[in-house]
């Protein structure tokens, strides 16, 4: 049997809370707070921070001054945010919040014994004071995250390859991991701007960064590293592993369809491979893996190298 759940929207421009489902009148628990000083309590706490989780978290804890919760849970798919809090119950109180007309997210609370009215109207009146820090952290979680992408490509940038790299190198020397690195150029990249021209040109970075991600099972650690290279970072793969990947993303680039005009433009793509060596730095993995490229460039293209 399905616990007995509510769907609930919290709409703060109309001002007004709109509840459908169940009246359970039972005891009050213990009350260490009044509503009204918990509001404030949580108007100005919830301010501290811009980070989702921990004002989820605090959230969490200090409602439970007043409402006794044993889990609390955040979903915003849009955001690609799923966040649980406590332990699962059998009894949920669902929300979907938003702010003048801006979605926010899905909020649920669980409890192990049901919610009474009261206790419902409570957490209703506490929930508004999340919207605002909640509306905060998503958007500063937005300029962050858009900070770190190459907005035509829709890969890493730089300063996110950078951090990510120098994470995965540390990740697996600690966990005696191999951790693989694919650099991977464009063939001929400047003829096709060249004869068919810079918007086109862009249109076919786009659908060698779209395969690329296709054929990827962590679409995350696809980079854009200059002009037409991108950097994969392969955690916890071989040399071995990695030149079958390699392979696979060439044969994929190869397959691409990208006609201008009904006529089909061949593209290729070259790759240099290199595997973190003992006490390797992530600079030198990354230099091992550039000469690599450079020498399947030297060799003739649409190939992959590996770094001896
Ligand atoms: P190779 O096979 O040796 O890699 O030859 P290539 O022509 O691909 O290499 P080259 O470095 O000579 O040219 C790269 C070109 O990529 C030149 C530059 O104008 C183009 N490019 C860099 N960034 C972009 C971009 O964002 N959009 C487009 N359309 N072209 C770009
Ligand atoms: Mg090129
Ligand atoms: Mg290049």
């Amino acid at each position: 049997m399905l616990p007995p759940s509510r769907t609930n929207t919290v709409d703060f421009d109309a001002a007004k809370l709109q509840r459908i489902g169940f009246a359970d009148a039972r005891s009050l628990p213990v009350k260490s707070t009044s509503l009204a000083e918990l509001r404030q309590q949580l108007g100005l706490q919830l301010q501290t921070s811009l980070d989702i989780e921990r004002i989820l978290g605090l959230f969490f804890r200090e409602v439970q001054r007043l409402v006794p919760l044993d889990a609390l849970s955040f979903q915003h798919s849009a955001h690609d945010l799923r966040l649980e809090l406590g332990e699962r119950a059998p009894h949920s109180a669902a929300y979907r919040l938003s702010h003048e007309g801006e979605y926010l997210g899905e909020l649920t609370f669980r409890r192990r014994q049901r919610f009474d009215e009261e206790e419902l109207a409570q957490l209703e009146s506490l929930l508004a004071s999340l919207l605002f820090p909640l509306r905060n952290a998503l958007l500063y979680r937005s300029a962050l995250l858009s900070a770190l992408r190459d907005p035509l490509t829709d890969t890493g940038n730089r300063i996110a390859m950078d951090q990510v790299l120098q994470r995965e190198v540390d990740v697996a020397r600690r966990n005696l991991q191999p951790l693989s690195l694919l650099m991977l150029d464009i063939d001929h990249f400047k003829q096709i701007n060249d004869n068919h021209g810079h918007a086109f040109g862009d249109e076919v970075l786009k659908a060698v960064a779209q395969t690329l991600k296709g054929q990827l099972r962590n679409v995350d650690m696809v980079f854009r590293y200059g002009g037409e290279e991108f950097l994969i970072i392969l955690s916890s793969t071989s040399r071995e592993a990695a030149a079958l990947v390699g392979e696979r993303l060439r044969f994929a680039v190869l397959e691409l369809q990208c006609l201008n005009a009904g006529t089909p433009i061949e593209v290729s793509i070259s790759l240099g491979c290199a595997t973190l060596l003992p006490g390797e730095s992530s600079e030198s993995l990354l230099r091992r893996a550039d000469s690599a490229l450079y020498v399947a460039k030297r060799e003739g293209r649409n190939r992959l190298n590996m770094a001896g």
